[in-house]
Formats: structure tokens, sequence, C-alpha cells
């Protein structure tokens, strides 16, 4: 099972973060995963930023840590992408 990496991009256009699938390439830089990156929600709208970023290739933990922490600090990120965090039991699937 690989370890699922996510990376927390903005959205410009609605200065919402969604969060994004990725990993860690050859040369060691994070990368986010699919030719044309989509958010873990499924909103095919969003418009990956990478200079927006948050935070990249952190785990699944990690990456639930840092949004609680980011939305306490009042940063708005998508709700079903962090929800996607918790859906503990069933792996996401490839
Ligand atoms: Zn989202």
């Amino acid at each position: 099972m690989p370890n699922e990496k996510y990376s927390l991009l903005k959205y410009d256009e609605t200065k919402e973060y969604h969060l994004f699938k990725s990993y860690i390439g050859n040369e060691g830089k994070c990368l986010l995963e699919g030719k044309d990156p989509t958010p873990i929600c499924g909103d095919n709208v969003v418009i990956a930023d990478r200079s927006s970023a948050l935070f990249v290739c952190r785990d699944e933990v990690s990456s639930r840590t840092k949004c609680a922490v980011k939305a306490n600090e009042g940063i708005e990120i998508c709700g079903r992408c962090v929800g996607s965090l918790y859906k503990t039991g069933s792996k996401v699937r490839r």
C-alpha cells in the first residue's frame, strides 16, 4: 500500500484551499498526481496553483492536523477535501 501524500493548494478564484493527492518524484520533488490534477473533492473547475501551497506532500495524519490548525487560523479549506481525510477504514483507491 503506497503511502498517500497530500498537498494543500489555494484556488485563487474562490480563495479556498483544496487537497490534492501528491507523491515524491524521482528528483525528490513533490508532484501532484495526474496530468491535469484535480482536488480530492473532484471539483474539476479548481486549478492547482502550486505557488500558493500551504503544505506539500504530507501524509494523511499530518495533513489532518495541519488542516485543523489552518482552519482554526481562519483559512478556508474545502470541507469535502478535508472530509476525505477522515474516511477511516475505506482506503482511497486509485
Ligand atoms: Zn475540495
